[in-house]
């Protein structure tokens, strides 16, 4: 599995030490089963989230899924097509609010 992280994750993952191991275990939970986050919805369609606390949430994306749904309006995948299929992209992981924030 090929996996990408945004500045913004790794930023992110400073920033909130206290569970970041959490959030290591988790990524690895994930590149072992990317289908296991939930589907997100409108503007952030196409990506996908998973738990690590109470409202808080790891943000990424799995190219193969971005291609099956074959849309090209998936905002933060938007160099998905010089990726191989399994890639899994970390973009963020923080508090709902600001995880599902799109830059
Ligand atoms: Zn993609």
């Amino acid at each position: 599995m090929n996996e990408t992280f945004s500045d913004e994750f790794i930023k992110s993952l400073k920033k909130f030490s206290s569970v970041r191991k959490r959030i290591v275990n988790k990524i690895d939970k994930i590149l072992q089963h990317p289908l296991m986050g939930e589907p997100l919805k409108y503007d952030l369609r196409g990506l996908l989230s998973v738990p690590v606390a109470k409202n808080f949430v790891i943000v990424y994306s799995y190219c193969r899924i971005c291609r099956k749904r074959g849309d090209d309006k998936i905002l933060r995948c938007h160099d998905c097509s010089d990726m191989i299929d399994e890639t899994v992209r970390f973009f963020d992981v923080g508090p709902h609010d600001k995880a599902y924030e799109i830059d």
